[in-house]
């Protein structure tokens, strides 16, 4: 459908519900590419910091956290875009991107204990696929998505495929499930099939410098700051008003609730646009402690679940939030991060895998029966880090498991405990005890109730499109909008969606960049072929 695109745009205010990356790339595109004044764009987030999921928090006495780290490739080529513009956290003459290109040409990703069995690595010279496996991995690569809808990866495969190492590979590098959606994994597959040989050495993988929330969410924050844009935390938007003329739709108004917890209408002006990004993998987390396992919460302290389901109720476009939502048991897992004014654990693993800190990524323990996996990054992970501190991220994929030497369910652990799982899986319980002892360990585990919302099964028309058809003046943003071909769970899809939104409705004389289409490369498939078959 022909779409009218914003003509006045030093007219236009914009608001973007949300300070996650969709929502700062839509507002650095919008003032350099559509011509928006940085001053009149709203950025509306509910919690006290911006980033979203991009997080980095804590300090070296109370414990760091992050409820995650970013794994990014180079072919990230809206992602990479979005930060060849912006200066870096530590150096204004560097862009994040370049500095993050040369970080990750320095600390090369080549990992080599990759996955544990018994405290030892096992060798992952062959996947252990079937002929039957590498049959129906090829079967589902080159399948068309829209025979896929709602059906599950363990509908697809047969049960011993779940044994091989390929499995245990994906399903730790990536966090799917058993019961996650087929038709996301075929687009994995396809997507980053020219990373597939270098799978189990997390091969091609990059990183940033910092954690993301110093290493991107604080560099963009500043540059947007620095052209006016409006940054109102602590602000939920907890509805939107449309009105439906013939065949268009336009957003009228925003209902707010401020910082001070008063309601507020924000109307919407001819020229006005917003921006929602619905639904969040990081709502209603929470942190736990050293002595205290985190609480699991549910929708009801998530701003961009109520929002998304309250507009969802006026116009079937708008997609179907409870998809994705309403089934915590299957998205959930849990993350952590040890703090320790020590270094005999990062000395130890650094002998142990071979891999200097920030180039062996996710070690996974698969005889855990928490499928635990732990990822030191290059130290120091945060700019305020000293040099006598060491950190390090780890999660569990099945939460409600009792572990194999904790008689716990992971969920129930608070972070002492989930630490003496993990000394339990690596055999050094009697190394780690004394330092442990000594007070020099802190652990802060967290509940992430919607973690693996995004892999879902759905269908088509559960995520709205970036623009539904006839939208006016307003577009969906993040991993529960609609993108043809590309992956959810990562950085670049939130800022693909920025992109589109941006140059559908703004005359931008741009279009999104393309998505690095390495599947038609005979190359990268024959190599990807062989991989499988080893
Ligand atoms: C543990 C973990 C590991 C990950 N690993 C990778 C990886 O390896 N590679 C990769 O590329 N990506 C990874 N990701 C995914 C990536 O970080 C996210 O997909 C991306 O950051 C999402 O950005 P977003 O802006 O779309 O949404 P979010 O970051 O979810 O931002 C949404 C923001 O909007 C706010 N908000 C929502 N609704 C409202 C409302 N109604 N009112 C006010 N505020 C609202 C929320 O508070 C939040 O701040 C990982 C994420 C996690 C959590």
């Amino acid at each position: 459908m022909h779409r009218d695109k914003g003509c006045y745009p030093e007219d236009s205010k914009v608001y973007l519900v949300g300070s996650g990356i969709a929502s700062l790339a839509s507002a650095t595109y919008l003032i350099k590419d559509a011509g928006v004044s940085g001053e009149n764009i709203y950025i509306l987030e509910q919690d006290a910091i911006p980033g979203g999921a991009l997080d980095g928090a804590g300090d070296p006495e109370n414990g760091y956290i992050i409820r995650g780290g970013r794994m990014h490739e180079e072919h990230f080529v809206c992602y990479w875009d979005l930060l060849s513009n912006i200066p870096s956290y530590d150096d204004q003459n560097i862009s994040v991107k370049d500095e993050s290109f040369e970080f990750s040409s320095r600390f090369v990703s080549h990992a080599q204990a990759r996955l544990l069995k018994g405290g030892k690595k096992i060798d992952l010279t062959s996947f252990g696929l079937s002929v039957k496996d590498q049959a129906d991995l090829m079967r589902l690569t080159f399948a068309s998505e829209k025979s896929l809808n709602n059906i599950r990866i363990e509908d697809w495969f047969k049960r011993e495929f779940f044994e091989t190492n390929y499995w245990l590979l994906w399903t730790t590098m990536f966090a799917f499930q058993k019961w996650s959606s087929v038709a996301v994994m075929r687009r994995y597959m396809k997507r980053f099939i020219h990373l597939l040989d270098g799978m189990p050495r997390l091969g091609g993988i990059m990183r940033t410098k910092y954690n993301q929330y110093h290493s991107v969410v604080m560099p963009l924050k500043r540059y947007l700051l620095e052209r006016g844009v409006h940054f109102d935390m602590h602000t939920q938007v907890v509805d939107i008003d449309f009105t439906h003329t013939d065949d268009k739709i336009t957003a009228t108004a925003l209902h707010v609730i401020d910082k001070k917890g008063k309601g507020m209408d924000i109307p919407l002006g001819e020229s006005d646009y917003v921006f929602i990004t619905n639904g969040s993998i990081t709502d209603s987390t929470d942190h736990g402690s050293w002595a205290k396992a985190p609480v699991l919460k549910d929708k009801s302290t998530s701003g961009s679940w109520m929002l998304w389901e309250n507009i969802a109720k006026k116009d079937k476009i708008f997609g179907a939030p409870g998809v994705f939502s309403d089934n915590i048991d299957l998205q959930k897992w849990y993350s952590y991060t040890a703090t320790l004014r020590d270094s005999t654990f990062h000395d130890y693993m650094e002998n142990f895998s071979g891999n200097l800190d920030g180039t062996g990524g996710l070690v996974t323990m698969t005889d855990s029966n928490w499928l635990m996996s732990i990822v030191i990054a290059r130290q120091p992970h945060f700019p305020d880090q000293p040099k006598d501190v060491k950190v390090f991220w780890g999660y569990g994929l099945y939460p409600d498991r009792e572990g194999n030497h904790v008689k716990k369910k992971m969920s129930e652990c608070n972070g002492e405990e989930i630490l003496e799982e993990l000394w339990y899986h690596l055999k050094i319980q009697d190394l780690m005890k004394p330092i442990v002892a000594s007070g020099k360990v802190n652990c802060i585990p967290i509940a992430m109730p919607f973690i693996d919302s995004l892999f879902m099964p759905c269908a088509k028309g559960d995520r709205p499109h970036v623009l539904p058809e006839g939208s006016v003046n307003f577009a969906f943003l993040g991993q529960f909008a609609e993108v043809a071909d590309d992956c959810v769970f990562t950085v670049e899809y939130s800022v693909r969606c920025a992109q589109t939104a941006v140059y559908g409705l703004f005359d931008c004389g741009k279009d999104v960049l393309p998505i690095y289409d390495s599947i038609h490369s005979p190359k990268v498939l024959i190599t990807a072929m062989k991989a499988i078959s080893r």
